[in-house]
């Protein structure tokens, strides 16, 4: 069903969702009561109740043009998953009727066995199953229903990221209501946790893109030399959308408004070709099965309009690369943003409370957070000279900061007349959002009432980075609890912990440029901060004994389940680069190589042909070049030699981490090698013989 382009927006918007406006009016006001139960408060269904909402939410699709239902749901690696059923039943007389029923609505089989599970199922027992979300709402794709799910396997472990992200809320929720409880906060049911992705990704023609197989094979390209023009200019961002992205985004935002997706806001980014996208934010879980449906329809739309939509976190070296913002608050469902400074001095100790747990969450934790945006793509991003580094730290702004030391001190603000910033009693100053959000350069900025978390990956899920953010904040919000509820006297112990808090993580506040590589040498030798520049360095960490015990803690993961992961994780790592590698051999060999030699070849025919004419003409040009793109060649043979080498060495690896530091510290190195000499012999070949489109082609490609 398309929009018709009579229809003004809010009348097609969210028409492809089984929504809550769709449920009112089709489902008994009983069956209503009792689904709104289970998707505000977390409530069973019951089996009559799910016979019901299945039976609407087949009448409505069907009458929507739907024919089958997939459970959808998000393994470990890869966008998502889906395998389809039809609503098909046969009926005695011959014919079929539409069929649909409560118990497929909740949970489903798919025969899973080529889903990575790190070993957690099996090979013999290739069955998980997935399990309805009902907090998230079901909606049509193509001819398709689909059910957001989760993946489990039979033991009941997590075999994919909707899970232990659903666990990890659950943990927040839980420690957030005890802290709500102790400020007096009795008629909060539940704490969530927001989220708002802004998505950057690269536009390019399909025509150009298919000439290319490192495009083709990696999403990235692996070769190419920098045009003459890149992005110094500074007149690519927030510049005049051209017409043809224009139309592209024009229906991007359709298709996903159709879904219910809330896209606002879209402009240029740094790089030439480069764009952004930002929804509004929304209930975690929602926001990250939308960023994963708007990255998935990013692609499908390009397609229609003859582009190809690179999510890769560097497609172009020496450009500027991809990233995602995660936007994270936590709110009440009485409305309340705890990360929002309030109007009373009651609400401004609450609102430290939360701003602390955040910042030693991320100090105790900053081995978690960067190890959940680790891909062997975005380490092309955080380990080089490329905002932000793969330190993590926090950016506060200078007023925060200042009440912080105050509180730390116990001296006086600046900004307020009081002699000493005493919680619960003072007034905090109000923020202005300017200086908050004026550092572009932290990891993880406040930025007035959320935080900004910046080290994501343009293909990442969120679901990691939220899962890992919201359990470390759990646990932060845990010891508060634990500490407050048995305190004799609350407000001596909130100021005191508090500023021990301040006090011991305060290492982690850094409010300076973090592209400077003085801050890297300072937040490592001096600060104690990690700086793990690859996937293989941080991955293991995750079973670090301090990281098992808090994730296991929180019910967020098993051990088993943390293993599982560690495995896939460098197993994609590993893969990922070593089909880089693969493609970086067959394209010097079969196509880079054979051009140069060809360019050399006309060359030297040139020179002979000169010579023939007059034998004094010296032809210094062409030796000269045939010469230099002959050494080129010879060294392309030898490098591509050696990659070749180093990735067939890798069978030798006892295991998974040998194997990632290997293609660290030798297959990465080789590639770094051979794109060497290939890229200055692009510099000098003929562009009639160079195989490829250039960067120039690609970047300014697309009008
Ligand atoms: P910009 O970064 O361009 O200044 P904003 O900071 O206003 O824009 O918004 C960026 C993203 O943050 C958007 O997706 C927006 O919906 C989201 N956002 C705004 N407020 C919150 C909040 N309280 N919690 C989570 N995300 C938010
Ligand atoms: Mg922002």
């Amino acid at each position: 069903m398309g929009a018709k382009s009579t229809e003004s927006v809010p009348e097609y918007f969210g028409c492809l969702v089984f929504d809550d406006r769709v449920m009112k009016a089709n489902l008994s006001a009983k069956v209503y009561q009792s689904l709104k139960k289970t998707i505000d408060e977390g409530a069973k269904l019951d089996i009559g109740v799910a016979n019901a909402v299945a039976s609407a939410m087949r009448d409505w699709a069907v009458a929507h043009g739907a024919t089958h239902y997939t459970h959808w749901f998000q393994p470990l690696t890869g966008i998502t998953a889906e395998k389809h059923d039809s609503f098909i039943s046969p009926s005695p007389d011959g014919g079929v009727i539409m069929e649909f029923s409560g118990k497929e609505l909740i949970k489903g089989e798919p025969d899973a066995s080529s889903f990575p599970s790190g070993g957690l199922r099996a090979t013999f027992e290739a069955r998980g199953y997935t399990a309805w979300d009902p907090t998230s709402y079901a909606f049509i794709k193509g001819k398709t229903l689909c059910i957001p799910t989760a993946f489990c396997s039979y033991g009941g472990e997590a075999l994919d990221k909707k899970t232990p992200l659903l666990r990890s809320m659950q943990a927040l929720n839980k420690q957030a209501l005890r802290i709500l409880k102790l400020f007096g906060n009795e008629n909060v049911k539940c704490v969530r946790t927001s989220v708002g992705p802004e998505q950057e990704y690269f536009l390019i023609t399909k025509e150009m893109y298919d000439q290319r197989p490192d495009l083709r094979f990696t999403g990235r390209t692996l070769f190419g030399t920098k045009p003459p023009k890149g992005q110094e200019m500074d007149d690519h961002y927030f510049g005049v959308i051209k017409p043809r992205v224009a139309a592209y985004m024009e229906e991007l935002n359709e298709e996903l408004w159709k879904l219910g997706i809330l896209a606002k806001t879209e402009h240029n980014e740094v790089a030439p070709a480069q764009h952004e996208l930002a929804p509004i934010y929304a209930t975690t879980n929602i926001a990250t099965d939308h960023n994963q449906l708007t990255m998935e329809i990013m692609q499908k739309v390009a397609a229609k309009h003859g582009l190809v939509c690179l999510l890769h976190e560097k497609p172009f070296a020496g450009v500027n690369g991809s990233g995602k913002h995660n936007n994270w608050s936590i709110s009440t469902d009485t409305g309340v943003n705890l990360l929002s400074p309030g109007e009373t001095p009651y609400e401004n100790a609450q609102f430290l409370l939360f701003l602390c747990a955040v910042i030693k969450a991320v100090d105790d934790y900053q081995d978690l957070l960067r190890l959940a945006v680790a891909t062997a793509g975005n380490d092309h991003r955080l380990g080089a000279n490329e905002a932000p580094p793969a330190v993590v730290s926090i950016f506060l702004g200078d007023e925060l900061n200042a009440v912080l030391e105050a509180i730390e001190n116990d001296t006086p603000y600046k900004g307020t007349e009081v002699t000493q910033m005493k919680l619960g009693v003072n007034v905090l100053p109000k923020f202005n959002k300017d200086t908050t959000d004026r550092n572009r350069t932290s990891p993880f900025a406040f930025t007035g009432n959320k935080f900004e978390f910046r080290m994501l990956g343009s293909s990442n899920s969120i679901a990691c980075t939220n899962i890992m953010l919201n359990s470390a904040v759990a646990e932060s919000l845990k010891i508060y609890a634990d500490r407050l509820e048995g305190a004799e006297d609350f407000e001596t112990a909130l100021h005191e912990m508090i500023k021990k808090t301040i006090k011991d993580h305060k290492r982690i506040i850094f409010n300076g440029n973090g592209y400077d590589d003085s801050w890297i040498k300072e937040a490592t030798e001096k600060r104690g901060l990690l700086n793990y520049r690859t996937t293989a360095d941080c991955m293991p960490h995750l079973l670090d004994q301090k990281n098992v015990d808090m994730l296991t803690s929180h019910k967020v993961f098993t051990l088993a389940e943390m293993k599982s992961r560690v495995d896939i994780m460098l197993e994609n790592y590993c893969k990922t680069v070593v089909i880089e590698a693969n493609t970086m051999i067959e394209m010097a060999k079969t196509q880079i190589a054979p051009a140069i030699e060809g360019y050399a070849a006309e060359l030297a025919k040139t020179a002979a042909a000169k010579k023939a004419v007059d034998a004094s003409i010296a032809c210094a040009y062409e030796k000269g070049l045939v010469k230099k793109l002959s050494d080129l060649a010879d060294s392309i043979a030898v490098k591509a030699d050696e990659l070749e080498k180093a990735v067939i060495a890798l069978a030798d690896c006892e295991d998974i981490i040998k194997e990632s530091e290997a293609i660290r510290d030798t297959v990465l190195t080789k590639m770094a090698e051979l794109r060497l000499p290939c890229d200055e012999a692009e510099k000098v070949t003929s562009k009639k013989y160079w195989p490829y489109p250039t960067y120039g082609d690609l970047l300014f490609g697309v009008r």
